[in-house]
């Protein structure tokens, strides 16, 4: 019996800007995205039927969830993909500007084109991804990536030098079309650099990294949930000069250039956030390694 095993690692966003409204509705994005080691863990195995196990009361429990949109696709488009059980465990907090639900559908997306060796590329399979949702595409070809148009238009970066963070994600989530809803980008004057962290990354400097971070969708989210803010800045109280949002919230990072200052912040704000997640950037290697095939001779 055919089984893969896939990790499925969410993203930070270093740098995040909102250029305009696009006449569709979206909204024209440029940013930097990073894949971190925080992941879900999917195992793919032949059934009677498509069924999915999971572990998190968060998620869709059913074809709903993106996870099996993405078993779903493949067997709409390749006859040879049978019925499949998706056993899916949740470490990536959901509805946190993670990508959490981006991630599962990629990794099913890639181990389904290992198990059956179905030969798609990945810019093939980066153009499936993108019928499930924008953040899709950068998760299947990662590490450290240029995303824009709606974030689904991706071009590789230089590897980032080593970073670690630590996040926060609030009790509560936030909706990402309610934040894009609410921006109000004539009223902003002051945009993130993008540029800034890409020369960094041409430079391999972490530093340089950190200092152009920033986030757009901090005016609107900050305004929908006034909480976000206040995280943001007891964060870096308890230490961090480098602290941002990620995505549309509402979780919030602290990120450093060396693990013992990150190890460090991470004992000191546990006791306040009993929830931190300690973490740091996937490289290359461990993203080439992320489909593991048992049964397969
Ligand atoms: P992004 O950063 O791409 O905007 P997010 O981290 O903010 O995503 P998700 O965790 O992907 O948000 O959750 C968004 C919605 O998708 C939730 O309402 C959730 O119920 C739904 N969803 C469906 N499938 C999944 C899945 N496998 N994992 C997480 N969420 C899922």
């Amino acid at each position: 019996m055919k089984q893969a095993k896939i990790t499925a690692y969410a993203k930070i966003n270093l740098v995040l800007d909102v250029l305009r409204k696009r006449e569709d509705g979206y909204h024209e994005v440029s940013m930097v995205m990073q894949a971190i080691d925080l992941a879900d863990t999917i195992v793919l195995e032949e059934a009677p039927r498509n069924w999915l196990i999971t572990d998190s009361k968060y998620i869709p429990p059913n074809m709903n969830n993106l996870a099996m949109k993405a078993v779903t696709l493949m067997q709409n488009h390749f006859k040879q993909v049978p019925p499949l059980q998706v056993t899916l465990q949740k470490r990536i907090p959901v509805a946190a500007g993670l990508a959490g639900g981006s991630t599962d559908c990629a990794a099913v997306l890639l181990g389904i084109n290992r198990m059956y060796g179905l030969g798609l590329s990945q810019t093939e399979l980066e153009r499936l991804g993108a019928e499930l949702g924008s953040d899709v595409p950068f998760c299947i070809g990662g590490p450290t990536a240029l995303a824009t148009g709606r974030g689904e238009k991706i071009e590789p970066l230089p590897p980032c030098p080593p970073l670690f963070f630590v996040l926060v994600k609030p009790s509560f989530g936030v909706s990402t079309p309610k934040v894009y809803g609410n921006l109000r980008l004539d009223q902003i004057r002051r945009h993130p650099d993008v540029q800034a962290c890409i020369d960094g990354l041409h430079k391999g400097n972490a530093l340089q990294i950190l200092d152009a971070m920033g986030n757009l969708l901090e005016y609107s989210t900050f305004q929908l949930q006034p909480n976000v803010k206040k995280l943001k800045h007891s964060m870096a109280e308890a230490g961090c000069a480098h602290v941002l949002m990620s995505g549309s919230g509402p979780t919030v990072f602290a990120a450093f250039t060396e693990q013992q200052q990150a190890q460090q912040y991470y004992k000191t704000i546990k006791p306040v956030y009993p929830g931190a997640i300690l973490s740091r950037t996937v490289n290359k290697t461990m993203l080439e390694e992320r489909v593991e095939l048992y049964g397969n001779e």
